[in-house]
């Protein structure tokens, strides 16, 4: 999940790709660290914590050269230290890489080149670079070189390469993790992410897996690791750089919150025509999958229940971690769709990687423009939600709740989906503004350990995305569940003031679920209701306002996203970048 990236041109490349790692630090932040090539001196910086904190204490934005690599690390394989962090170099310290992704063969390839290798740090990464010496040194060649050494490498990864030797090149190549050229003028990027270097470029080259590629400043040549070259077109990105800034808010969470007025609109402008291909292809579906991870699952399960009703073909969702079962089940009859905010996550990309060649369809529902997932798709909706910084899913979730609904209205033949949608974010500003009138709330989660959230048919899943939030943001333990399941074990877990969230506004799931708040109450609960309708069991009520049913699950979900980002700042967490996590989750 790491960020990678690297420069070259005619500028000093510290600077640039300080920037860049700023701007992927949502990928990982146990460490980071930058190499730059000048005069035949290599320079390496790099440490742990955040990049800000790392750039105070050795100037990672100042360094000679005007060639470079830098990584931002989310550790996989070794602790969180400095000499685990990248890049690291050849015995020789000729030869420097970055690396993102896991090398599953490693131990074995370490213990292979220990005899003639000094092995410092413990990553999986290391041992790379030794690997790319050792055939380096028999001919000089460094495409030949990155070739020999795909053939060695399990698992996963998107490396960038910098050679002493060849000061004017800068390598990269991938299998399974995500690479992208920039190409500038008289200059060119390489990087995990689009976002490092969108202030420089628009125009990108999207590597494939298995392709190693040469950058020079005014030159690009991609070869496949069989070495036979590859023509490939560059693509233009829109891509409105300005959303990355916090404006007013004190942080990128917040502001993403409270972008979600405008963001739930702006999902539902597709293009008409691929909208329509992608839902007759729904309509046509005799086996219909739906899979994601995290609050992508949350989602496939809400879109699971609505599905149901307006298709003839059974619907099953699955978390792309536990997909084995599901694959066995696909044919060419078979849709499969996949939801993911960065279009990157490993296990998703794997999915699809086991069903492409039966023939599935894969409809999928993304943001991260040029993303894997939108290129490996038949048909892909984006978003249209702009970048997310906030590592915990907030205006992302939202968005592809907007475009479930389109779906379903467009199958159910409602007239006045958009109309109904648009209305619905007028709602979303009033629910947003009574931040203020959770403070007793906050308090209340704060002094607890263990909080319950608790919602039956289409409002369990956001009962599940709920307890995410808190356990992401706050670092509470929460659990997400279906009401009626609380008799079956979780009762026995209430204790006087233990805090259950109820999820129940006026539908027909009503009269159940507060049954089943009575019950939590009665074991010396404090209930929390969030409802269009206050009820004598709540000890607090979160009020939100009526809309038309199919719509509540969009709007119950706010006070979650207030309650989890407040309880998060009462302890004094950094909501925008939760401890050990990252955001684009591109390792197994
Ligand atoms: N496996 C490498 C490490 O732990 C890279 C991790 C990643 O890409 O997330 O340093």
């Amino acid at each position: 999940m790491c960020g990678i990236t690297g420069y070259i041109g005619k500028k000093d490349a510290a600077p640039i790709l300080l920037q860049a790692l700023k701007r992927m630090e949502y990928r990982g932040y146990d460490s980071a660290g930058i190499s730059t090539i000048h005069k035949d001196n290599v320079t390496i910086k790099k440490d742990i914590g955040r990049i800000d904190s790392i750039n105070e204490k050795i100037e990672l934005g100042k360094a000679e050269g005007s060639i470079g690599i830098a990584h931002t690390r989310w550790a996989t394989h070794g602790g969180v230290t400095k000499e685990n962090a990248h890049p690291h170099p050849s015995c020789n310290q000729e030869i420097v890489l970055v690396h993102n992704g896991i090398i599953e063969n490693y131990q074995k390839l370490s213990k292979e080149l220990s005899n003639n290798h000094e092995i410092i740090s413990e990553t999986d990464s290391e041992i790379i670079s030794h690997l790319i010496e050792e055939e380096y040194n028999k001919e000089k060649d460094p495409l030949k070189t990155l070739k020999n050494v795909s053939k060695k490498l399990e698992g996963s990864f998107a490396l960038i390469v910098i050679f002493n030797d060849k000061k004017d090149e800068i390598y990269g190549m991938r299998k399974y993790a995500p690479l992208i050229v920039g190409i500038g003028k008289q200059e060119n990027f390489i990087s995990s992410d689009i976002v490092s270097f969108i202030d420089y470029t628009d125009n990108v080259i999207f590597l494939e897996d298995k392709e190693i590629v040469r950058v020079t400043s005014n030159s690009i040549e991609i070869v496949n690791f069989d070495g036979d070259k590859i023509s490939r077109d560059k693509t233009h990105v829109a891509w409105e750089a300005a959303d990355i800034s916090k404006e007013e808010f004190s942080h990128h969470t917040i502001k993403e919150i409270h972008e979600q007025t405008s963001t739930v609109q702006n999902a539902l402008k597709q293009d008409d025509e691929k909208f329509k291909e992608f839902v007759e292809k729904l309509k046509s579906g005799k086996n219909i999958f739906i899979t994601g991870s995290g609050s992508s699952f949350h989602i496939a399960l809400i879109f699971r229940k609505m599905l149901t009703k307006f298709v003839n073909s059974p619907v099953q969702a699955f978390l792309s971690s536990e997909a084995e079962e599901y694959i066995e089940l696909m044919n060419n009859n078979a849709i499969l769709i996949p939801i993911s905010q960065s279009g990157e996550t490993a296990d998703l990309l794997e999915v699809i990687r086991n069903v492409k060649d039966k023939g599935v369809t894969i409809l999928s529902i993304y943001n991260t423009l040029g993303s894997s997932l939108s290129r490996v798709s038949n048909i892909s909706l984006n978003l249209n939600c702009g970048p997310e910084i906030g590592v915990a899913a907030t205006k992302s979730f939202t968005s592809q709740l907007a475009i479930v609904y389109k779906i379903i209205f467009e199958l159910g033949e409602v007239k006045n989906g958009n109309e109904m949608i648009i209305e619905l974010s007028k709602k979303i500003k009033d629910v947003l503004s009574k931040e203020k009138s959770l403070q007793e709330i906050i308090e209340l989660l704060n002094e607890s350990n263990d909080v319950y959230f608790l919602g039956r048919a289409i409002h369990h899943p956001i009962a599940l995305e709920g307890a995410l939030k808190l356990k992401e943001l706050a670092y509470i333990h929460a659990e997400g569940m279906a009401a009626g399941e609380i008799k079956h074990g979780t009762l026995a877990l209430v204790e006087e003031g233990t805090p259950a969230i109820i999820i129940n506004p006026k539908d027909e799931s009503y009269d159940d679920t507060i049954n089943n708040a009575a019950e939590m109450k009665a074991r010396g609960a404090k209930i929390i209701g969030i409802s269009s309708e206050n009820n004598e069991v709540y000890d607090h009520w979160i009020e939100i306002p009526q809309v038309e049913k199919i719509l509540y699950p969009l709007i119950e979900l706010l006070p979650l996203q207030l309650l989890a980002y407040y309880t998060a700042i009462r302890k004094k967490n950094n909501p925008d970048y939760p401890r050990n996590l990252a955001k684009s989750v591109t390792v197994k």
